[in-house]
């Protein structure tokens, strides 16, 4: 698709004079419309890798938005974009095309190791990727990939490509642009849906069908209006963020992780279900009531099971303190671990990373206590 009369713009605030100036994105794009060949060498090189979700799906018709399923490879979805050879140059890659209750390790090694590749040569990563699991994939990608200042970017949508004003081509438009934009370097994992920009560390879907799907209680960190990026901080990322340095032989095709599993605590909670899920698993994290609150009964059985046991929440905001643990005895090192601010998939990702490291149980909470558990 042509798209000749726009400019992209940066909007940052001058520290010194407290004024804000228009930046053009940067001086290339200024004079894209020219396309010298010098230019254009200089333009950022943006790596598109693509893994299916709703924005590479197709319904049957177009007032539907349930009942799709995938069906656009990654050239399909970049077809129905505007013109970006001004803004920057691109490669594409297939990863996997499915739906993101598919993603399974195989599909995460690929995800991990295609980034790993592109930032050995690429200015910016842009990754399509269903939003069910997304926070799942992007709080792991930032977990075990220091991307230095190359911008990661996530993006998804909420409506099949078939539906009336569909998000996926603009919400992937976006992302391309702030992937290739100089002030997205410097800030890891991000996500760009529905106009705003996040810390893919702290994303977390909370609307499974509207699309303001994804509500980031830490804020967002920008907005995408009418061709300009406005960042409302500086480049920073998660201090809470604990890097493991996955090890991996060059045969492997997969990630082989211990497993964990979640579960959801309730009302009658039956202790029978910690026995029976232990003998299957390597941890379990638990959706606990509150901020950690389980019958006393279910504690006793947690503090006995032999298996690491974190304690999270089934409240979408708030956070799992250490005081709310079930007691431990003074002269014995309890597997129980505070989830700090993690809900429970995501710590399910950060105890398999650490079991995978063979973390013993002090130094899982020690990795816990940077997001204020452990
Ligand atoms: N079912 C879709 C997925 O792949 C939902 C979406 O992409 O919005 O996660």
């Amino acid at each position: 698709m042509p798209n000749d009369d726009f400019e992209i713009k940066t909007i940052s605030s001058d520290v010194n004079t407290h004024q804000f100036i228009l930046e053009a994105h940067n001086d290339d794009l200024k004079c894209a419309g020219e396309n010298s060949k010098k230019s254009r060498g200089k333009l950022p090189k943006i790596k598109i890798l693509g893994t299916g979700g709703t924005i590479a799906s197709k319904g049957a018709c177009s007032s539907h938005t349930a009942g799709y399923h995938v069906d656009l490879t990654i050239q399909e979805l970049l077809d129905a974009i505007p013109d970006i050879s001004r803004i920057c140059e691109i490669e594409y890659e297939q990863l996997c095309n499915v739906d993101s209750k598919e993603i399974d390790e195989s599909a995460l090694y690929s995800i991990y190791k295609g980034i790993a590749d592109a930032l050995q040569t690429f200015d910016g990563i842009v990754i399509t990727h269903g939003t069910d699991t997304l926070a799942e994939t992007t709080f792991f990608v930032d977990s075990c990939i220091d991307s230095g200042d190359v911008p990661i970017v996530f993006v998804g949508s909420m409506r099949p490509s078939t539906s009336i004003s569909a998000d996926g081509p603009m919400n992937l438009y976006q992302a391309i642009c702030i992937a290739a934009d100089k002030q997205s370097r410097g800030r890891g994992v991000l996500v760009s849906l529905n106009d705003q920009i996040s810390a893919g560390y702290y994303s977390t879907k909370t609307n499974a069908n509207t699309l303001d799907s994804f509500n980031v209680r830490q804020g967002y960190l920008g907005n995408f209006v009418n061709n300009e990026i406005h960042y409302y901080y500086p480049p920073v990322k998660p201090v809470v963020c604990h890097k493991f340095k996955l090890k991996m032989s060059p045969d492997v095709t997969s990630f082989t992780f211990p497993t964990v599993h979640i579960l959801y605590a309730h009302q009658s909670f039956s202790p029978s279900l910690i026995d029976l899920v232990a003998k299957q698993c390597d941890g379990i994290v638990i959706a606990t009531m509150g901020a950690g609150s389980l019958p006393d009964i279910v504690n006793d059985k947690c503090l006995h099971v032999g298996i690491p046991v974190v304690y999270s929440k089934r409240s979408m905001d708030g956070m799992v303190p250490r005081a709310n643990l079930p007691k431990p005895l003074p002269e014995k090192e309890y597997n129980v671990i505070a989830s700090g601010y993690l809900n429970p998939e995501k710590s399910r990702i950060l105890l398999r990373l650490c079991l995978a490291e063979k973390h013993s149980i002090s130094e899982i909470k020690e990795v816990f206590s940077g997001v204020y558990g452990g």
